[in-house]
């Protein structure tokens, strides 16, 4: 019997080590991690020039609260950080995880607004589905409705678009138009919430576990960005799947030109080495709020240095053996590997993805999209098979949290050719 309660889906063989791609069980079986833990462990597992600059960190010192001590290393990873970011953006603010950096960049922008004399802007505009995190903060902007539907009465639901899922609509997703039909929600959901009540829009710029590496249709992005400046309302990237390379550039949404005016990262940052997460934004934003009296906020571990050096070293990995480039070339041969495997699997009835955020979807008719019945739990399913070949990939309900089955396919950003047959043999015999 076991003391934890966070055991979803039975109990797990015990983990003994990791190395690279792969990961061993106590009795010995071998797994390939096609989800880098959950879209975490970007630069794979046990790196020794990451491990060789965390002993460093840890000798000199693991803990400094930042309001008693500035550290080198955490200057240090801002520096590199900023210089990854678009234009504008050179001010950080480090965190332990994803829902706390989105807890940050929403109390940021707040506060950018009460400080610029725009206390009636309070509203963030979402989408559905998406997932922002599960702390009361990220989750009232989480589009998934069996996650956020039993805190409704604890935190304030906030207002949501419907996300572009132009395959789902019948919609080219190549044609701007369909873009600009997906953005201009946020226009109308603007106009009835009331113009001086919108604070920000957040996004995922290609979607994670909620919608299942979708990337959005050409044209959305730039008109999303045109719609916040028409009415002064601040765009959050929820980058923290898609940051640290993920989809073949440092951000995800470095594939489009629309800038946002804060960024929050976690996942890939940290790598699984340690927890870690990052809020970038403008400079006029944060002297503002400086300015005013300062940001109200701040979590104990932000910013430790103990995290800092395996940031540092993570995002220094990722540049010397060039992650972002074999993820691009990884990555289109996995979707085209993908798109094979469903012309010959017709429960498959979409592939989809960027850089290494791949994935399908099972439905019971390609033609009416029609999604498998709920009760077949036809992603767990294979999952577990998977599971049970030495193969772990991760799975969600697609539509809203309730329907459709999404299989994510996401390993380590390191995978070579050899890796993709071994995930490909696997897939294929898991497909029953
Ligand atoms: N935002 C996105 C886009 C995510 O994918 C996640 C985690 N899946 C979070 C926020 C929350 O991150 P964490 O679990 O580290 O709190």
């Amino acid at each position: 019997m076991s003391n934890l309660f966070y055991q979803a889906h039975g109990r797990k063989p015990v983990l003994d080590q990791a190395r690279g791609v792969y990961m061993w069980d106590q009795e010995g079986k071998r797994y390939l991690d096609g989800s880098s833990g959950a879209m975490v462990c970007n630069i794979g597992h046990s790196n020794e020039n990451v491990l060789t600059s965390m002993r460093r960190q840890m000798e000199k010192s693991t803990f400094g609260y930042r309001l008693h001590f500035e550290t080198e290393v955490s200057e240090q990873l801002a520096a590199k950080l900023t210089d990854l970011m678009p234009d504008g953006l050179n001010k950080v603010f480090f965190v332990s995880g994803g829902s706390e950096a989105v807890e940050t960049g929403l109390k940021l922008a707040r506060q950018h607004a009460v400080s610029t004399g725009q206390s009636s802007r309070w509203k963030v505009i979402s989408r559905t589905p998406s997932y922002h995190g599960c702390s009361l903060g990220a989750l009232a902007v989480t589009g998934y409705r069996p996650l956020n539907e039993p805190f409704v009465p604890m935190m304030q639901e906030m207002p949501k678009i419907p996300a572009p899922r132009a395959y789902l609509d019948g919609l080219d997703a190549e044609d701007p138009d369909t873009g600009h039909f997906y953005a201009d929600m946020l226009e109308t959901k603007i106009q009835t919430e009331g113009p001086d009540s919108v604070l920000a829009f957040i996004v995922e710029p290609i979607g994670g576990a909620s919608t299942g590496a979708l990337v959005p249709p050409r044209g959305y992005m730039e008109r999303i960005r045109e719609i916040c400046d028409r009415y002064g309302i601040l765009l959050i990237m929820d980058e923290v799947m898609t940051g640290a390379g993920r989809t073949g550039k440092f951000l995800g949404s470095g594939h489009w030109t629309a800038q946002p005016d804060i960024v929050v990262m976690s996942k890939g940052l940290g790598a699984g080495y340690m927890p870690l997460g990052a809020v970038i934004a403008k400079q006029q934003l944060v002297e503002s709020v400086l300015d005013a009296g300062g940001f109200a906020h701040g979590f104990t571990y932000a910013g430790n240095p103990l995290a800092c050096a395996a940031g540092l070293a993570v995002i220094n990995e990722i540049e010397v053996q060039g992650l972002c480039d074999n993820t691009t070339v990884m990555g289109d041969r996995l979707l085209a590997r993908l798109s094979g495997l469903m012309q010959k699997h017709e429960l498959i009835g979409d592939v989809r993805g960027k850089g290494l955020l791949t994935a399908f979807e099972f439905m019971a008719d390609r033609e009416s999209k029609a999604p498998l019945p709920t009760h077949l739990n036809a992603h767990q399913r294979f999952v577990d098979l998977a599971y049970a070949r030495g193969l772990i990939v991760y799975s969600r309900r697609t539509r809203d949290g309730t329907e459709g089955d999404h299989i994510l396919v996401c390993p380590p950003l390191i995978i070579n050719d050899q890796h993709i047959d071994e995930i490909m043999d696997c897939m294929d015999a898991s497909m029953v």
